[in-house]
């Protein structure tokens, strides 16, 4: 059998001094490790270097909110953690909620998520669109960055060798916003990989007709989480009109570059913001506009009243 090196620090003040001095391979709910180092079956997966396990560091598995309000969550926490805490975000816990089956959500992490950096991750969509930053340290210091800086492109983050991600900001939540709405288009309501998931948030004046913020994300809709604040901004202290979603829908459709089934991604793109934004300007009593063409699946997470 082959010898897999392992560090299991207590105490996150050790992981760090670990990862000063060691070129180790970070190793959270393992979910994506295992399976891209798995080899044939019966046989344990081989690393190229010596893996730094860091799943039960309690300093990493808290959920809390700051003295600014915002929503703090540790690196090491699960998808299920994240989906159950009524103080996350309602976009981010409906992408936790619907990540895998239930085996994976209680392994998978927020950090592994961003780190792996797939276009096709379910927690980068609510994360751009809500302002989220990533808190990165390391034995001599510690910065801060935006969730959509830190993901560069395909599979590559701005990570330096000795840091770790330890916590993940977010800013914003659904009380920012009149209408939300959040949809994952896979091949079955849950455990499917992400085909399309669109994000949408909209904030109106006090006239309830002038649009004060509009927020929109797309995932597997090309090398990266999409979001463009250009984009948005066409919404922006005007009042929706048919002509001005088809504005929308059109700048949007430039900025996508969906690979495979470009043009089944790029039309239920248009289809979504078309729907959000039509329904947003009728002013339902619902704040959620579309979860599953009106079915609310049991259990998934619901905004706070
Ligand atoms: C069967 C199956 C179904 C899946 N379904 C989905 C799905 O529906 N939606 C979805 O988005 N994903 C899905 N995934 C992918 C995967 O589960 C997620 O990306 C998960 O969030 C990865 O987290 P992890 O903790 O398991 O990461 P790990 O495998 O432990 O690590 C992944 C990467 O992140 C790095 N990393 C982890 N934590 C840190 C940290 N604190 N600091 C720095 N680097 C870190 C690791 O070094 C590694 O490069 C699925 C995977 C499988 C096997």
């Amino acid at each position: 059998m082959e010898e897999v090196r392992c560090y299991i620090p207590k105490t996150l003040k050790e992981a760090l001094e670990i990862k000063a001095k060691n070129d180790v391979m970070v190793l959270a709910g393992g979910s994506d490790l295992m399976v891209s180092h798995k080899r044939t079956l019966g046989l344990t997966p081989v690393f190229e270097k010596p893996v730094m396990i860091i799943r039960n560091l309690e300093e990493l598995k808290q959920i809390k909110i700051n003295d600014k309000g915002e929503c703090c969550i540790g690196a090491a926490c699960t998808a299920a953690q994240i989906a159950e805490s009524t103080i996350c975000p309602w976009h981010l816990r409906q992408a936790a909620s619907r990540m895998g089956a239930v085996g994976l959500r209680n392994s998978a992490t927020i950090a592994g998520n961003i780190a792996n950096a797939s276009p096709k991750g379910d927690t980068p969509g609510p994360l751009y669109l809500l302002d989220a930053r990533v808190k990165l340290q390391s034995a001599s210091g510690e910065r801060e960055e935006l969730v959509s800086d830190f993901i560069v492109k395909f599979r590559e983050i701005d990570l330096r060798p000795d840091e770790l991600i330890t916590e993940i900001i977010i800013p914003l939540s659904e009380d920012d916003f009149d209408y939300i709405f959040w949809h994952k288009v896979g091949t079955r309501k849950a455990n499917a990989i992400s085909k399309i998931t669109l994000s949408q948030a909209i904030r109106f004046e006090k006239d309830k007709e002038t649009v004060r913020d509009f927020r929109l994300s797309a995932t597997s809709t090309g090398a990266k989480t999409n979001r463009s604040r250009d984009v948005e901004s066409i919404l922006i202290g005007r009042k929706i009109t048919d002509e001005i979603i088809e504005e929308v829908i059109a700048a949007f459709d430039k900025v996508i570059s969906p690979r495979a089934m470009p043009e089944f991604r790029r039309e239920a793109t248009r289809r979504m913001i078309r729907r959000f934004l039509t329904e947003a300007a009728k002013h339902p009593e619902n704040k959620v506009i579309d979860t599953y063409d009106g079915y609310y699946m049991p259990g998934a997470p619901k905004p706070r009243e």
